[in-house]
């Protein structure tokens, strides 16, 4: 089944490269340790035969669309990558007659490193109640049955129990160990700004130490300007070098929004998110 995938988007590939529909496709190749996936940019028809798809692609590639904003490029996504095609439309990133998107329904992904495939899903699939994706041109693979909602947030709820202090504690451990690479930045298909705020120097907003105040200012900004953006991908935590649970806070912020205005970012291209837009009869709580 898994080389099916592999085989059902090389002949779409084949397909979109040949009649000139794309210029590129970019999916998953085998990596040179001959056990895990990495991406790869297919330009001509020749490479076609290099393109798999099974439990080791793990990467979210709609953030390569960034790169190609004005070239015709087919891409494939699993559903939750799926999402941030749709956060990107919906914040006029790139256009949807540029993009062809091969969709792959999805079983979950493992956890891997270097020459290793684990037997278990990953966390985020564990929880994941989205095993088509929300938005393709063309889609291969089968959802796996419907299953009862997974309880996403019982790490998050277990964290607010905790008084404010212990969060605090618990945060700030956390930042303390941040060594400012960006390489969740990086990999995110929402932190795509030209100039990050941690980067500009008038106004300065914050200092460039790798220290206890700026790493908790970087973070949390960033976390806030993810707040309804956040498609949930958990590509900024897999690619930690300090296993920093940046999904925990990302998760959190995603249960806010879904209480107070039933939105999910990524769901839809049209829906309007609630950070861009304001009704007078939005209160929430405050002076209330
Ligand atoms: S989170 Fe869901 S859609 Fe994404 S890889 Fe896991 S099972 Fe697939
Ligand atoms: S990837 Fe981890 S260590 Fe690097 S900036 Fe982000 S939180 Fe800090
Ligand atoms: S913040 Fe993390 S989980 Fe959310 S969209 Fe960015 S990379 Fe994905």
């Amino acid at each position: 089944m898994r080389q099916e995938l592999g085989q059902q988007i090389g002949e779409k590939a084949r397909e979109l490269l040949s009649s000139g529909v794309v210029e590129c496709v970019i999916g998953y190749e085998r990596a040179t340790d001959g056990v895990t996936a990495r991406p790869l940019f297919v330009y001509g028809v020749e490479d076609v035969d290099r393109l798999i798809f099974d439990d080791t692609c793990i990467h979210n590639l709609t953030r390569y669309l960034l790169n190609r904003r004005d070239k015709n490029t087919a891409v494939v996504a699993k559903p939750c990558d799926s999402r941030a095609i749709n956060l990107l439309l919906n914040e006029k990133q790139i256009e949807r007659e540029k993009v062809f998107i091969i969709g792959v329904a999805c079983q979950g992904v493992v956890e891997t490193r270097w020459n290793q495939a684990g037997e278990t899903l990953q966390a985020r699939c564990q929880l994941c109640s989205q095993h088509t994706p929300v938005v393709y041109d063309f889609l291969v693979g089968e959802a796996p049955p419907e299953q009862p909602p997974p309880e996403a947030y019982a790490d998050v709820l277990e964290m607010e129990a905790r008084s404010a202090a212990e969060r605090e504690a618990f945060w700030q451990e956390q930042f303390d160990r941040c060594i400012r690479c960006y390489a969740c930045r990086q990999v995110c298909p929402g932190c795509y700004c030209s100039e990050c705020f941690v980067e500009q120097l008038d106004p300065l907003w914050v200092g460039i130490r790798i220290a206890p105040a700026e790493n908790q200012i970087w973070n949390t900004i960033r976390a806030f300007h993810l707040v309804g953006r956040c498609i949930g991908c958990n590509e900024c935590e897999r690619v930690c070098p300090l296993n920093i649970p940046l999904s925990l806070l990302n998760r959190k912020l995603e249960k806010e929004v879904w209480e107070l205005f039933g939105f999910q970012a990524g769901m839809s291209a049209e829906a309007v998110p609630p950070f861009a837009t304001f009704e007078k009869e939005e209160k929430l709580g405050i002076g209330e």
